[in-house]
């Protein structure tokens, strides 16, 4: 099964300007648009969409429920292919989601990395994970807090079995996008933190910035952007 043309042309057409839109946003600040990774959040299509839009280029894809995205990715990607968990992890589903994910997004609290610790031995291999932190402070979302960050990651980096790569937050849904600056400027000036605390780690990831805000996130350090809507649209 494959998407009709129309929607194709769609696809291809949004994907062209996001892609446009980031190379826009790295040049204002210096930066090259290649350090920028566009993750497509395919949470609200099907896997014909998806094959579309891998076939379009894309190679990175991001998912918010393990069960969901068992069902769409039981036939595996292209090898070439990443698959992000974005969402919120539940402590009885680390075993899929280490089997199924590349990278989990959405690490924020001891029990979880137990979890998925022993999730990725028993796997047999070690699983890269951001630390999704909760800068804006909005009690509905999930992340840990800032004040937390530093002791989760030390857990992390002493790790055998996860290997972290940096940080994730959401920023609040807000009408001017200039809004979310503090929020994504708040999670890099964490991760240098974090970096000069483990100067031997790799800890340069910094996953922000969705449809609404990622021209913003990528002004402020932005290294990955999750875009669904933008993408395969509302
Ligand atoms: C859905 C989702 C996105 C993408 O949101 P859009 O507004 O569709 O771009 C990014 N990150 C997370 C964690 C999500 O759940």
């Amino acid at each position: 099964m494959s998407v009709d043309v129309a929607v194709e042309q769609d696809l291809a057409a949004h994907i062209a300007a996001v892609r446009e839109r980031v190379a826009a946003a790295a040049h204002a600040v210096g930066r090259n648009r290649d350090q920028i990774t566009i993750v497509a959040v395919s949470k609200t299509v099907d896997r014909p969409a998806v094959d579309a839009a891998y076939a379009l280029g894309l190679r990175h894809f991001g998912e918010n429920r393990v069960q969901d995205a068992a069902r769409k990715f039981a036939t595996p990607l292209p090898p070439d292919a990443t698959l992000h968990l974005i969402g919120h992890l539940q402590s009885n589903k680390t075993r899929p989601a280490a089997t199924l994910f590349d990278i989990v997004e959405s690490v924020d609290r001891l029990s979880l990395i137990e979890g998925l610790e022993l999730a990725a031995e028993r796997h047999g291999s070690r699983l890269p994970v951001l630390l999704q932190v909760n800068v804006a402070r909005e009690p509905q979302k999930a992340g840990c807090t800032l004040e937390d960050a530093a002791a989760l990651m030390d857990r992390l980096v002493h790790s055998a079995w996860l290997e972290p790569r940096g940080l994730m937050t959401m920023a609040p849904l807000v009408a001017d996008m200039e809004e979310t600056r503090p929020v994504f400027a708040g999670l890099r000036v964490l991760r240098d933190a974090l970096r000069r605390q483990h100067p031997d780690r790799d800890l340069g990831v910094l996953s922000m910035g969705m449809s609404n805000d990622y021209p913003v996130a990528i002004e402020e350090g932005a290294t990955t952007v999750r875009i669904g809507r933008a993408i395969f649209g509302d």
